[in-house]
């Protein structure tokens, strides 16, 4: 369809029947979506082309004219398609990155089709109350108050930010501060206590804020990664100063879990807030076989967690809950327009950092509709069984050392070389199975040593999926190490 300009003047009763509006385009995105995921069983799971093949592709001067829609999409899929990551293929292990299950890849083009505002009730009552009841579903889920606000943000980190946002209000508003009217200069300086392997989203959400990163102590870590309670008491200690301790559920690496209770029982005592960074593990909660080590992780006042990794919801999907409900609102909510519109009913952006924005939860809410509670808990255990045997597998090849065992779905080896350079071994081993496309796994550092880092929480993933991974990491060691 080509849009053609206003006849002018137009005259009354005698104006041109517009060409019905023509959807051919959705058909097209539709058959190349399927031909995609179709193919993701084989997928060749790097990318071979380089920045400057994407550029020659991708690239060339803005159009001045119009092109048939149709056209446009069918030519970016088979453009795109060279620089596409095989993040969603069932052998992709990097960094923590889930897949998209159809019924939320199809929820997201509803999102699309509709093309709600999610800003308030006023603009579009039916979002605005499918959020209530999907965030209700997720506190459910993750074991946290029923009475915890929430959020639904593009990820994480923007869930860190609004979290500390509120966590920022409770701290002044108790030294008579009103911090979103008088800003910080003049407020006692906050500070945030957080572990040595915490996630780098947390440093940008204090940057974000105006905490700044030289506000954040880093406190040691035991050899699970796991916070240390002596750590955390002495930096409570005799400090008077605001304070946000940032725990951790599910550390990339080992996927370990901070002793909540524990840290949560100082934490009250110092008058401190609490913030739980539970991007992976605060779906350990909705497993029964894995709840037990988000004991206590309740007690919190702040939780922060993905759908778009292991939830499979498709990207630009975070959660924030948080307990204090009249500092979340008092740090988003202002006097506007929509106030007046329905009282009682969700205006979603007194509850987060933006104004416009689409129907973010409604992927969400199809995926825990289709999975239900069962469902999600086959799905977060069938990732923890899979890692184990990824690293069963790879812990019987030569010269393979299991750094950690999964104690969910995240783990890390390294492969021993002979002359004793393990760390330049391990990373040559990581780019080898990366140029195979069989399989592919991230690189970290972890203690002072290179490791391999394994994350399984695509729900794609396979028995067989592991054993080609496995054998693409056999092929990949040499023989001579
Ligand atoms: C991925 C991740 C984040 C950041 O989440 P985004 O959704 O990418 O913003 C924070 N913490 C941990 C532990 C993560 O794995």
């Amino acid at each position: 369809m080509v849009l053609v300009p206003l006849a002018r003047p137009v005259v009354p009763n005698d104006v041109p029947v517009a060409a019905a509006p023509d959807y051919a385009v959705l058909t097209t995105a539709y058959e190349e979506a399927r031909g995609f995921l179709a193919g993701l069983g084989d997928r060749h799971v790097g990318v071979a082309a380089d920045a400057a093949t994407l550029r020659s592709l991708l690239g060339g001067a803005l159009p001045e004219g119009q092109a048939d829609p149709a056209r446009v999409i069918a030519a970016l899929s088979r453009t795109m398609d060279a620089g596409l990551l095989g993040t969603s293929t069932g052998r992709f292990f990097g960094w923590v990155i889930g897949g998209a299950l159809p019924v939320g890849i199809a929820a997201d083009w509803l999102a699309s089709a509709w093309d709600q505002n999610a800003a308030a009730y006023a603009t579009s009552p039916a979002t605005s109350v499918m959020e209530e009841t999907c965030g209700a579903w997720l506190k459910s889920l993750l074991g946290l108050p029923p009475g915890a606000s929430f959020a639904f943000v593009t990820g994480c980190q923007m869930a860190h930010a609004t979290a500390l946002a509120a966590a920022r209000h409770r701290l002044l508003a108790d030294r008579g501060i009103d911090v979103e009217a008088v800003g910080l200069s003049g407020a006692p300086r906050l500070r945030s206590l957080t572990g040595q392997t915490r996630h780098e989203s947390l440093l940008r959400a204090a940057r974000l804020l105006g905490l700044g990163t030289q506000a954040i102590e880093t406190l040691p870590c035991d050899e699970q990664s796991r916070l240390r309670l002596d750590a955390l008491e002495s930096a409570l200690a005799g400090d008077d100063r605001p304070t946000i301790i940032c725990l951790q559920a599910g550390d990339m690496n080992t996927g370990a879990f901070d002793p909540f209770a524990e840290a949560c029982a100082l934490a009250r005592a110092a008058r401190a807030w609490v913030h739980i960074d539970g991007a992976i593990g605060l779906w350990a909660a909705a497993s029964p076989r894995l709840a037990h080590l988000m004991e206590g992780a309740d007690q919190a006042h702040s939780w922060a967690t993905d759908g778009h990794k292991w939830l499979n919801v498709p990207q630009d999907c975070g959660y924030v809950f948080i307990a204090d409900t009249a500092a979340h609102r008092g740090a988003f909510a202002q006097a506007t327009s929509f106030a007046h519109a329905v009282d009682a009913t969700r205006r979603q952006l007194e509850w987060g950092p933006e104004w416009s924005r689409r129907a973010r939860a409604l992927p969400s809410y199809a995926v825990i509709s289709s999975l239900g509670r069962q469902g999600i808990a086959t799905m977060l255990d069938r990732s923890c069984d899979l890692a184990r045997l990824l690293v069963e597998g790879l812990s019987r090849l030569d010269g393979v050392e299991v750094l950690a065992w999964p104690q969910i779905n995240q783990a890390l080896v390294r492969f021993l070389a002979a002359g004793g350079d393990h760390d330049a071994l391990t990373d040559s081993v990581v780019e080898a199975v990366q140029a195979g496309g069989e399989a592919w796994f991230g690189s970290t550092t972890w203690r002072g040593m290179r490791a391999m880092r394994i994350s399984v929480c695509d729900w794609r993933t396979t028995e067989r999926d592991v054993a080609r991974a496995v054998e693409a990491v056999r092929q990949a060691i040499p023989s001579a190490a």
